[in-house]
């Protein structure tokens, strides 16, 4: 759950980078941060907070050149604070180094283990910080072989955009679990996590890296190289479902359409008599209009978001985010009174924020309230970079739906099929991650969590 950006060579790259960042900030609250190199010489501004909070006009007019690399960080490793903010900076035996990085490596501990024992001194708790040692200990002259080399020992997620001294890199692992794109504004490549932040600078969309591709920007020259054996593709599903901003196409295709099919489809599925249907705002609003369309039931929206407020999904803290449920979202009585509603949420982690919401509703009036989720029950934790950590927290995974229901205090719940989910979507079903809902996960496991384990929760 991060947001990453690179642009070069562009002489308002750093002010272009801040605009990238502000379009991926839903893939990251915590923490912010922009590097540039003008000549040989680096500048790099990052703080905890915002885009908005971290960066103004006399900031990004200080940092000069034409390479930027920016980031916008959620802790899925590694604690929250300043010194685990991105972009990683590190003045190595390779040369000057910046790494963004979207994902979770997966053998992190046995890197760790193999670099200190090399004489590796780490700064943060980051595994991206991982892939800066490795270029170090590589024994590789040339860059492109030390990069190579250093991304074939990774195991897991990553889609990294990179500077080397002048060079700009971005890459993507060979199963491709997170997105990156590649656009060009103004004779620039541009690389971007999601195609929204290309929209907002006004760069044309060139193509996705593709996975296992490495790409080297040096001023307007592309290398593109793809030196790692072909694998099954793990695109991450839940990127549609819940993650990536609808405007957005990822791994190819449309965030927002999607969405709108994995709705029609749940309506399909599970066939509700009620008067509205609304859903619980942002995420579940294009599947509900998906549900809506599908059963010909209006939609309406019965709760009215404080946009002020941030993504409680991605707070660190419990006792925050109870809180923050409540002063988020309003229901609005003039909708909801006296009717029948059926309530679309993307998906249910814990069933804590579900619950209260629920009964904000009935409190403002409404006389039944059917809940349908546009995907399974997540049921297994995510090593690949979403914030689901532990299968305790994961209320699917120790209850049935009639206790869910129960809990939440709604009259019907219902989940998407993982059979629904995958037909919505626009790829066929051999190219995503499914592992929150079935288990299945493309790669080894951690150290510490084998299937036994995950079975006990
Ligand atoms: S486990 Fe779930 S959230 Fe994690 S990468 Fe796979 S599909 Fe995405």
């Amino acid at each position: 759950m991060c947001g990453i950006f690179g642009i070069y060579p562009h002489k308002d790259a750093a002010h272009l980078a801040c605009l990238g960042l502000y379009a991926l900030q839903h893939r990251g609250e915590e923490s912010s941060g922009i590097i540039t190199r003008n000549g040989k010489k680096v500048q790099i501004h990052k703080a905890l907070g915002l885009v908005s909070n971290v960066f103004d006009e006399k900031i990004i007019r200080s940092l000069r050149g034409e390479l930027a690399v920016g980031h916008v960080r959620y802790s899925t490793t590694g604690s929250s604070n300043i010194k685990n903010t991105q972009p990683f900076y590190v003045k190595s035996k390779v040369g000057d180094v910046a790494i963004a990085h979207n994902g979770n490596l997966t053998n992190t501990l046995s890197l760790h283990r193999e670099l200190e024992n090399k004489g590796a001194l780490f700064q943060t708790s980051m595994d991206s910080e991982i892939i800066a040692h490795l270029l170090a200990h590589s024994q590789n002259k040339d860059f492109k072989d030390a990069m190579i080399w250093s991304l074939s020992k990774l195991e897991g997620a990553y889609s990294l955009v990179l500077m080397l001294n002048d060079i700009l890199i971005g890459a993507r692992d060979a199963q491709g679990f997170r997105p990156l794109c590649l656009g060009k504004l103004d004779g620039a490549y541009v690389l971007a996590s999601e195609t929204c932040a290309l929209d907002l600078i006004g760069a044309q969309y060139i193509r996705d890296i593709q996975p296992g591709e490495i790409i080297f920007i040096k001023k307007d020259r592309l290398e593109s190289l793809k030196p790692f054996k072909e694998t099954r593709h793990a695109f991450c599903i839940f990127e549609y479902i819940y993650f990536a901003r609808p405007d957005s196409n990822i791994f190819e295709h449309n965030v927002y359409l999607t969405r709108k099919r994995l709705g029609a489809q749940l309506a399909g599925e599970f066939p509700v008599d009620a008067d509205i249907v609304m859903p619980i705002p942002d995420s579940g609003t294009y599947a509900a209009l998906g549900f809506a369309g599908a059963s010909e039931i209006p939609f309406e929206f019965g709760m009215i978001r404080n946009h002020y407020i941030g993504r409680t999904f991605i707070q660190p803290s419990q006792g925050l985010r109870d809180f923050r449920v409540k002063v988020k979202l309003n229901p609005l009585r003039q909708a909801l009174d006296g009717k029948r509603v059926i309530v679309i949420e993307d998906s249910i982690v814990r069933g804590t924020t579900s619950r209260i919401r629920i009964r904000t509703l009935r409190l403002a009036g409404a006389k039944e309230v059917h809940m349908r989720v546009s995907c399974p029950p997540l049921k297994f934790p995510c090593f690949y970079g979403i914030d689901f950590p532990t299968k305790k927290e994961l209320v699917a995974s120790r209850h049935d739906i009639a206790w869910i229901r129960d809990f939440i205090g709604v009259d019907s719940l219902e989940y998407l099929s993982l059979e629904g989910m995958l037909n919505s979507m626009p790829l066929a079903k051999e190219n995503f991650c499914t592992a929150c809902f079935d288990g299945r996960y493309p790669t080894s496991l951690p150290k510490g969590f084998s299937k036994e384990v995950l079975e006990k929760g």
